[in-house]
């Protein structure tokens, strides 16, 4: 059955939710940033006027260049990950869960499930065998 957490518990589901969604920013800004720097380091421009990628033939060493692009690319995956983590975070938030029928969503908390019980935000109750 589903009881209400303790506000200790409730803290610990808050920082939890944190790390998991810095984690989850940590990784897409991490995809990002390897695949835009080794992109720019390897001449690839992707053209938005064409819609496809074009080869730049740029000369020198791609091994070379691609701590610099890396370098350069980082404020930009700095901004992914802010950006990411937060949405995540607020996604994480809104979840509430019917405590009737177990069905798991996005509706704001007080809102009527279709079985005739109530969504609660998932922060606030916790799983317990009987
Ligand atoms: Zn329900």
């Amino acid at each position: 059955m589903w009881t209400q957490r303790t506000p200790e518990e409730v803290a610990k589901w808050h920082e939890a939710t944190e790390r998991e969604a810095r984690s989850h920013g940590r990784l897409i800004a991490g995809i990002v940033w390897v695949g835009v720097s080794v992109l720019v380091a390897g001449g690839w421009f992707v053209s938005f006027r064409g819609g496809f990628a074009t080869h730049s033939s740029t000369s020198g060493s791609f091994w070379l260049r691609l701590p610099i692009f890396a370098a350069l690319a980082l404020p930009f995956a700095w901004f992914v990950y802010r950006r990411e983590s937060r949405s995540e975070l607020a996604k994480l938030t809104r979840r509430s869960i019917c405590t009737k029928c177990e069905a798991s969503g996005e509706s704001e908390p007080g809102t009527a499930c279709q079985c005739g019980g109530t969504f609660v935000a998932a922060s606030t109750v916790r799983w317990v065998e009987d």
